[in-house]
């Protein structure tokens, strides 16, 4: 077997200055530089003769070299000209200032030309055509279905495809890691094949073959590095068997001001019968906003400390952790029990402080931002740990956070409703339960979407809310530069609302380059109602629960996807006043305009989320920032659902088979093994 991690520099015509140029590919190895699949085919297979060249089409054909001129009609022009012709006619093709091409072209030699025919005055041309001497090798660049390869400056398409051919010759593919079983049964091609094919496809059918084969295998990876994550946390039988509920559960239930739903009844008992099981909890919970997960999460807590074990929880971002602490504190202060806040603000002494009290477990909940998995973070007896939007999270830090404690039981939260596609490849290791129902009395929200010819009305509108009681959220455009740029022009918008619009009224601004401290206390007075208009970036866009806020403006609406317009607009409708979302844009394209009239019509997260996913593909559906996503170089969430259902079934054949699983593995760690951080060899 050749060896496929061999430094690209090692592959003859790569020296160090190429190599430094495929680097900014991300190539650094020959398996890189295989795997590098072409973005898209063009096929110029079809050979057509120089008589029926049509304008302006984009046509091959085969053809011999009559002969070859170069003319210099002024300085710094130099013209090249090659006459070729076939039996049915003649042609002309044209290079500006190429003049190394010439080299190339001696008469009596055949092309295979592909490019876009002018015909002009009974003249053909073609300038800067595609061209491939017929020299009885291999046709790489044309007189086929020809791969067009993601480059970038000074690598050009055919210098990748000859390098790409040669890889291939000398490096081939290793043996095939997929089972003959699995070959079979999924009808795949064997993989060296889909290799060739998938670069240099004969036909249309192999081409499709061979994807199909890599899709298939690059899911099936993932499948099983995320089946084999659940099964290692589930396997020893060793979690926790906690008993079924007691006196401080069932107090807690008995003291909520509401009923649960009846969506809210079923995931909680998912919860307790995963909980009660001495198998470990894996589990999501899926709800749109504010469907009521914090309950649950709440209740889960208690049961925990019932047991007598330690519960953490970790949000996404502060304002959502101090929320998180203040709601789960209302609710479980009564019932004696202990808890703590660990977040990144806190003074080098109090989190010293915190973190002894957890070790020594003198606190029994315990709630926080990405702080709660760092290091030194340790536990007594850590025996639930829950995610709060886990979309913010990736894998691998929901590993590290389960790695506290000693096989502890896993609730996921999720207010993004995700399509079943996509949960199945960022949760594939997760059972899921799904709130689809919200709690009862809602009134659906009012949206709006306007140009900004309307502003003035829009804020007059905000005024006469505030003045009736209720309070605002005008949410900023996104600025894709950075946090930096966005609160600089958070900021510029803030102060222009307060000279204008909300002089009279009390208006805050909070973003992301706010220090905690002054965070907290814009937060504070928000929530306590002192603050009437809350002028925000998307720091809001999760979890933030103030039932009293009946508007939100979103300023340059259009620059937002469908998703996070409703996180965002999920901040409003939280209590019995009727609630307005007004969606200010002037952008005119069609296709923006669309996206802002579905968020006028759809109320239904799942509905919008499917939507914004085929609307705008994966990448951009978490949001630029971060996502939970794995990087995947050929397959495609959105499109590819039958061959990932095809995969997984596959990779839960293969988890449990131990022979199979380990010629899988090493394979696994190195295209997977960044993402999930932690596989290891148990
Ligand atoms: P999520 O986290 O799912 O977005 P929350 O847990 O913040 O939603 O709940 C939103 C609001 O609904 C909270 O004020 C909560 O107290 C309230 N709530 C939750 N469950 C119910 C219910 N069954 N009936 C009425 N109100 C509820
Ligand atoms: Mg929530």
């Amino acid at each position: 077997m050749q060896n496929w991690v061999a430094n690209i520099k090692y592959i003859k015509g790569v020296g160090p200055a190429k190599a430094a140029l495929l680097a900014k590919l991300n190539i650094f190895t020959v398996r890189d530089l295989l795997e590098h699949y072409p973005r898209r085919y063009e096929d110029r297979s079809q050979l057509k003769s120089v008589s029926l060249l049509t304008n302006d089409s984009v046509d091959t054909f085969q053809a011999t070299i009559v002969n070859c001129q170069e003319s210099k009609p002024r300085r710094g022009l130099t013209i090249t000209k090659v006459t070729v012709q076939d039996k049915s006619g003649s042609a002309q093709l044209v290079w500006f200032n190429q003049p190394y091409v010439k080299k190339w072209f001696r008469p009596g030699v055949d092309l295979i030309v592909s490019g876009k025919v002018e015909r002009r005055f009974g003249q053909i041309q073609i300038s800067h055509p595609e061209v491939e001497v017929m020299d009885g090798s291999d046709l790489l660049h044309t007189g086929r279905i020809v791969p067009i390869y993601p480059a970038c400056e000074n690598i050009g398409q055919r210098w990748l495809r000859i390098l790409i051919r040669q890889a291939l010759d000398d490096f081939g593919a290793p043996g095939d890691f997929l089972s003959p079983d699995i070959i079979s049964e999924f009808g795949l091609s064997e993989r060296r094949l889909a290799l060739n094919n998938i670069h240099f496809p004969p036909d249309q059918e192999s081409l499709n073959e061979a994807r199909k084969r890599l899709v298939f295998e690059e899911l099936y990876l993932l499948q099983c590095g995320l089946l084999n994550l659940k099964m290692k946390s589930q396997k020893y039988g060793s979690g926790i068997k906690y008993a079924v509920d007691g006196e401080r559960v069932t107090k807690m239930i008995a003291g909520l001001p509401f009923t649960l739903t009846s969506d809210q009844q079923e995931a909680l008992n998912d919860i307790k019968v995963d909980m009660e099981d001495v198998v470990p909890m894996q589990r999501l919970i899926q709800g749109d906003v504010g469907s009521g997960k914090t309950v649950l999460a709440a209740i889960a807590l208690a049961k925990a400390v019932e047991n007598g074990y330690q519960g953490a929880m970790m949000a996404p971002t502060e304002i959502l952790a101090d929320q998180h602490y203040h709601t789960l504190a209302e609710l479980m202060a009564p019932l004696g029990i202990r808890l703590a806040v660990l977040t990144g603000k806190l003074t080098r002494r109090i989190r010293q402080e915190v973190l002894s009290r957890l070790r020594d477990g003198l606190v029994d909940i315990v709630i926080g931002t990405h702080a709660l998995i760092q290091d030194d973070v340790e536990f007594k007896q850590l025996g639930l740990v829950i995610t709060d939007e886990q979309h913010r999270f990736g894998v691998r830090q929901r590993a590290s956070f389960q790695a506290k404690g000693k096989m502890p039981d896993v609730l996921v939260m999720t207010a993004t409703p995700i399509p079943r596609t996509m949960a199945l490849t960022v949760y594939g290791d997760l059972d899921v339960s799904v709130i689809r129902e919200l709690p009862p009395g809602r009134k659906p929200i009012k949206t709006y979407s306007v140009g900004s010819e309307m502003r003035q009305r829009v804020y007059n509108f905000i005024v006469k809310e505030v003045n009736a009681g209720r309070q605002a959220y005008v949410v900023c455009p996104l600025v894709d530069e950075s946090e930096k740029f966005e609160a600089k022009s958070a900021i510029q918008m803030y102060e222009q609302m307060t000279a204008t619009h909300f002089s009279n009224i009390s208006c805050e601004l909070v973003h992301g380059k706010m220090k905690s401290q002054e965070k907290d206390r814009v937060m504070s007075a928000f929530y306590a109602g002192d603050t009437k208009v809350l002028v925000a970036t998307t720091v809001i866009e999760v979890g933030v629960n103030v039932p009293n806020a009946s508007v939100m403006v979103i300023e340059g609406a259009d620059r937002f996807g469908l998703a996070q317009l409703h996180q965002l607009r999920g901040r409003i409708g939280r209590g019995e006043h009727q609630s307005y979302c007004i969606l200010l844009s002037d952008n005119e394209n069609t296709e923006t305009r669309e996206r802002l009239d579905i968020m006028v019509k759809v109320d239904d997260g799942f509905e919008l989320a499917e939507k914004d996913l085929l609307l705008r593909g994966p990448g951009q559906f978490f949001g630029m920032r971060q996502h939970g996503l794995p990087d995947l170089k050929i397959a495609d969430i959105v499109h590819d659902t039958d061959i990932l259902l095809e995969a997984r079934k596959a990779a839960k054949q293969t988890v449990v088979d131990s022979e199979q699983f380990a010629i899988v593995q090493p394979i696994l760690t190195e295209r997977f093994g960044n993402y999930f951080g932690m596989i290891r060899n148990n």
